[in-house]
């Protein structure tokens, strides 16, 4: 459903989950089971994403195709636009419409791994797209090609960062970069994780100061482990994690299991904050996972049929 008529019919915010495409036969078919078991909360769409560069082009096309015809859920394809010409991009857009995708999450994505610079300088030469607001311009001449069945094309997604993009330093400059994002046709945007709702809240009443009014879902990420968190905090511009839920983390000690207990805990506390203040969505960061993000709905005590219910 294209996310507008999501969001212009929906009974409360939105639910939502990530997933990424898998590599071996074995992990594909653990993929599907915890996508089946993860439909049991009906969320709005699940989102799947592109490797850094388009290294996972061919599999996450397989998975959105997979979801389509096999399962009820709205999969939402990520797409970047590093290292993809013009014709890539074209090539992708024409792939989706014609297997009836209404909504993406566009991208700019980073320079895949084996750049001879990963972090900076990558070589643009191939790039049609230098920033994610450039795809998004390129989507919407897409869409005004009349190409998709739904006259208005695909409704589109972005990304944005409460806690800051680590390549913009100047939060100034950042939020007129996300305005003009936003204004290029962006439909909805989805957060970074974060662990601190202080910085959504914030970040959101900033948004709406530079006059950014599409709905923002929140990303939550029920840790599932202490090796994730530190994997997450080494990601360029990592996670930050508050004392409040460290002082719990330690209390917990070395158990594992205390460990996954507290970070549900952690995450349905958020999630609660997060639809008292009126959040207009929560995507969930599975991590391929169901079992945490099943605990933290379980947790809340709400039933879900593609949106929240607050108990
Ligand atoms: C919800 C979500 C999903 C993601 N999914 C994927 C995925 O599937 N695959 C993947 O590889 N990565 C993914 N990423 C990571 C993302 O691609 C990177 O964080 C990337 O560095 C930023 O992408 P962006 O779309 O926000 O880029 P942009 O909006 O282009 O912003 C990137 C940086 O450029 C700056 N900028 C923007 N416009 C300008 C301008 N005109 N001049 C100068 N600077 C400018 C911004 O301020 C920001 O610092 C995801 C991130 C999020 C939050």
């Amino acid at each position: 459903m294209h996310i507008r008529d999501h969001f212009a019919h929906a009974a409360g915010p939105t639910l939502s989950f990530e997933f990424f495409p898998t590599k071996t036969d074995e992990a594909r078919t653990k993929l599907h089971a915890t996508i089946n078991e993860l439909a049991s909360a009906r969320p709005a769409f699940i989102s799947l994403t592109y490797g850094a560069g388009g290294s996972t082009r061919d599999a996450t096309q397989a998975l959105v195709k997979h979801v389509k015809e096999n399962t009820t859920l709205d999969p939402v394809p990520h797409f970047t636009c590093v290292n993809h010409r013009e014709e890539d991009i074209d090539s992708v857009l024409h792939h989706y419409a014609g297997i009836g995708i209404d909504n993406i999450l566009a991208l700019r994505g980073d320079a895949p791994r084996d750049c001879p610079d990963h972090d900076h300088d990558h070589d643009h030469g191939l790039d049609v797209c230098r920033h994610a607001s450039d795809l998004v311009r390129h989507i919407q001449r897409f869409n005004a090609s009349g190409t998709h069945r739904d006259r208005r094309g695909f409704a589109v997604g972005a990304a944005c960062f409460p806690e800051g993009h680590p390549a913009t330093p100047n939060r100034l400059v950042e939020m007129d970069h996300l305005k003009a994002k936003v204004d290029a046709g962006v439909d909805f945007l989805v957060t970074q994780a974060f662990f601190d709702n202080h910085v959504f809240h914030d970040f959101r009443a900033r948004c709406d100061l530079a006059g950014i009014r599409v709905p923002i879902l929140a990303g939550i990420l029920p840790l599932p482990s202490r090796a994730t968190m530190l994997k997450m905090a080494e990601l360029a511009g990592g996670m930050r994690y508050p004392a409040a839920l460290l002082r719990a983390l330690k209390r917990g000690g070395d158990n594992p299991e205390a460990f996954r207990r507290i970070a549900i805990q952690h995450a349905a506390a958020q999630c609660a904050d997060l639809l008292e203040n009126g959040v207009d969505g929560v995507h969930f960061y599975t991590l391929n996972q169901s079992d945490p993000v099943l605990k933290t709905l379980a947790a809340l005590g709400s039933a879900t049929q593609g949106v929240f219910r607050i108990p």
